[in-house]
């Protein structure tokens, strides 16, 4: 079959798997460039769709093509730049691109602890400013329950805590493999108390928690204002606690400083081993740039780290974040990186987002992203296909730039700024409801942030 045709097939079928603002985003200007011994060449116009083809709709791309004509075995992406000659290459490995704002699945999930196997204590750096949460974790791996417990650890986005949970995790099932260890994220925990409230089995679901000796719940921050869920836990907490089963917590913030957590649970996190993981300083996160350099077997030069590693301060996902582009650029071009070239390279990752998100971009972006003029997304129509992206746009205009609902209302040529209030509040309202919005807003923000 002709690349053109083959193509149209597998976007006609896309099309009908995935909303229709991705497909615009991702597969808008992409086509087969080569098909050749069953590996097809696919061309994208930026580097930014090729990691999402990558990561995102790999699978389902290639699935298509296979069920299409079955002698195709592998799909490769390159960015088409005008003029020059498609460039085909490997795709990285997922963790080599995993890019910061961007969370892909981890593949190799536990199913049944939920652990990932790939944050143990043997790639966690130590340095002054997480060398007590370091030290209790281990501890606790040695005796499950007895030495600190509840344990409670807590810091920033980015430090390193749930890396820290489940190295724990990791090395409790080493150590004892018939010890009932589960990792749960706590938004999942409060899906979970919430479904069994729903559907009148909180017995069992308490039943079976009960069974668990190592429980870690990552994030219980979220836990916050959420009382039916909180009382479930309280109970669930002293029960496991009473027969020394192993509790292990993790949040953005100490328990006094969580708002809405009841008294009786902020005295149980707080009658345990508390820990908090500060800011590393430079030398470690050097190191842990070294560090990462030589488990990923690529050469970066020192002046390229040392560069990363005194602009990136607060957060070591955006520093591991920062050295996967590196590596990725420099995969790509097969010859090593200089730092003029990493300095622009990091150029997205230094501003800050509020430096680079300006309300022309906003409005820009949001219009690309519905496939609308930005001219139309000032229109004072009435029409579904402008009137969801104007709230959109107003809603991050005010969001992320914190502009005055007056001075949005005047951006869009309103009278009075009360179309403005309930377009924000309509938008509020939506994506408690409406997940297929919370990840265009979501996918918007990545655009407004990466360019
Ligand atoms: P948090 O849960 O605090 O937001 P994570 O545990 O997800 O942070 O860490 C973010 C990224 O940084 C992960 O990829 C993790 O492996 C890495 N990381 C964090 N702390 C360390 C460390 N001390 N040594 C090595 N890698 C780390
Ligand atoms: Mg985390």
């Amino acid at each position: 079959m002709e690349n053109d045709k083959l193509w149209q097939l597998v976007l006609s079928q896309i099309q009908f798997c995935i909303s229709k603002a991705n497909f615009e985003t991702w597969f808008k200007n992409t086509k087969i460039v080569s098909e050749k011994d069953g590996a097809v060449s696919v061309s994208v116009p930026n580097s930014f769709s090729k990691e999402w083809l990558e990561n995102k709709y790999h699978k389902l791309i290639l699935k298509i093509l296979r069920n299409t004509d079955e002698r195709i075995k592998e799909v490769k992406y390159a960015v088409e730049t005008p003029g020059r000659k498609v460039q085909i290459l490997e795709p990285p490995k997922l963790e080599e691109i995993k890019s910061p704002q961007l969370r892909f699945e981890e593949l190799e999930v536990d199913k049944k602890t939920n652990l990932n196997p790939r944050y143990t204590f043997d790639n966690f750096v130590v340095g002054s400013f997480n060398e007590l949460a370091y030290a209790a974790a281990l501890g606790i791996t040695k005796n499950p329950g007895l030495t600190y417990n509840p344990f409670f650890v807590y810091g920033g986005v980015g430090l390193g805590k749930t890396h820290l949970l489940e190295a724990i995790g990791n090395k409790i099932k080493e150590k004892f493999p018939k010890k009932g260890v589960e990792y749960i994220p706590s938004n999942k925990f409060i899906a979970q108390i919430i479904n069994s409230i729903k559907n009148r089995n909180t017995e069992s679901l308490k039943a079976e928690l009960q069974k668990i000796d190592v429980l870690i719940i990552d994030d219980i921050q979220f836990l916050a204002g959420k009382e039916k869920t909180q009382e479930e836990f309280f109970y669930l907490f002293n029960n496991l606690y009473e027969k020394n089963k192993q509790i292990v917590l993790s949040s953005d913030r100490p328990p006094k400083a969580i708002p809405s957590l009841e008294e009786r649970l902020r005295s149980r996190f707080e009658g345990g081993m508390m820990a908090d993981i500060g800011l590393p300083d430079y030398e470690t996160r050097l190191a842990i740039l070294k560090f990462k350099e030589q488990e990923k077997n690529i050469q970066i030069s020192e002046e390229i780290l040392k560069y990363i590693a005194s602009n990136i301060t607060r957060n070591i996902r955006e520093l591991e974040g920062a050295l996967n582009q590196m590596i990725v650029y420099q995969k790509i071009n097969s010859k090593p990186l200089n730092l003029d070239t990493a300095k622009k390279l990091l150029k997205n990752l230094l501003f800050s987002p509020f430096k680079i998100a300006i309300p022309k971009k906003i409005v820009k972006i949001v219009s690309e992203f519905y496939d609308l003029q930005e001219k139309d997304i000032f229109n004072k129509t009435r029409k579904r296909e402008v009137v969801k992206p104007r709230q959109v746009a107003m809603y991050l205009l005010r969001e992320e730039l914190k502009n005055s609902f007056s001075s949005i209302g005047r951006k869009f040529n309103q009278k009075d700024h009360t179309t403005v209030i309930y377009a924000y509040n309509k938008i509020i309202t939506e994506l408690k409801k409406n997940s297929k919005l919370v990840e265009e807003i979501e996918l918007i923000k990545q655009r407004i942030y990466s360019e």
